[in-house]
């Protein structure tokens, strides 16, 4: 097991949980995407499953145990995540019935005789008569079980369920210790820091975004935004070619772009997209917090392309001299 090295101090109490045997019955982690919860929460489980455990309290990853984790099919560990549909394609929620089998399993006693474990990913996407359902479970806890949560936004759970679960801290890394864990995976130091820039500094977001090509994305929608101020692109054709790829992805990019254009002008500079004007800054602030809630519009039945056409028409435009 190799964690990230901002989650050690997380891993140590992990591990001090584990071998003093005192584990809260349901442990919460959650943290933005990408920061290593999942990693870490799969190392946990793994550890608690394992039967002859490292120094440091890790799986040795050689047990009968550590081997029937690897392979899918350790009898005391539960995986409750999206089902597939009989369209072939994964729901988009947690179910009742999910949660229901998953209370009556652990009421059962460990095959193993250790702990029986369930890990529930993504557990903000329970419905809330999943989450019913595993508060009924929480109430009453059996011995030698422990729910893992993992959720990248928590406050989509119901209080009286985070309320029972211990959280997990899961810390954002330094810049340094993310730049150094993308230069040990390969990543030119150049591209690590530009990608890190982009993602504010979340090392997950920035590997998944090299690996897809999504720095491209990024640059079209600079090339988009700087034309707009010019006035030498149309709203509408910018929100049509947006919507059709990607139209998230562009307006986490815009965003950030908006954010950093506004530092700029604050620092007394001209921005990258062509900006100059001090009396941009309220704009652009503004229109930072209106992308993000675009974003989330995105989510709906909203057309996306009319959302993103309202959106660009208030795009600062630079005063034509
Ligand atoms: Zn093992």
């Amino acid at each position: 097991m190799t964690l990230p090295p901002w989650l050690a101090p997380s891993w140590r109490m992990l591990a001090d949980a584990i071998g003093s045997g005192r584990i809260h019955h349901a442990l919460l982690f959650a943290s933005p995407r990408g920061y290593g919860k999942r990693a870490l929460a799969e190392a946990f489980a793994t550890a608690l499953l394992c039967q002859q455990r490292n120094a440091d309290g890790s799986a040795c990853g050689r047990c009968r145990s550590c081997l029937l984790v690897a392979a899918g099919s350790h009898p005391d560990l539960a995986r409750v995540t999206f089902e597939i549909r009989d369209d072939g394609r994964p729901r988009t929620e947690l179910t009742v019935d999910q949660l229901r089998a998953l209370g009556q399993r652990l009421a059962l006693s460990s095959q193993f005789g250790g702990w029986q474990v369930a890990l529930i990913d993504p557990a903000d996407a329970m419905n809330p008569n999943a989450a019913n359902a595993l508060l009924k479970t929480l109430e009453e806890p059996s011995t030698n079980t422990v729910i893992v949560l993992v959720a990248d936004d928590p406050s989509r759970l119901p209080p009286t369920i985070r309320s029972r679960c211990q959280k997990i801290d899961v810390p954002m890394p330094t810049r340094e210790e993310a730049l150094a864990w993308l230069r040990a995976r390969g990543v030119d130091a150049a591209v690590a820091a530009a990608t890190l820039d982009a993602s504010m500094n979340n090392p997950g977001q920035a590997e998944a975004w090299l690996a897809d090509g999504a720095l491209a994305v990024r640059e079209e929608c600079a090339t988009d935004l700087s034309a707009l101020s010019a006035s030498r692109a149309r709203a509408a054709a910018v929100a049509e070619r947006w919507a059709a790829d990607r139209p998230d992805l562009r307006l986490w990019f815009a965003a950030a772009l908006a954010r950093d254009e506004a530092r700029s002008l604050a620092e007394g500079r001209r921005g990258a997209l062509g900006l100059t004007q001090r009396t941009e800054i309220p704009k652009l602030n503004a229109w930072f917090g209106r992308a993000n809630q675009a974003r989330g519009l995105l989510a709906t039945p909203v057309r996306a392309d009319l959302v993103l056409l309202d959106l660009l028409r208030g795009w600062p435009a630079r005063p034509t001299s």
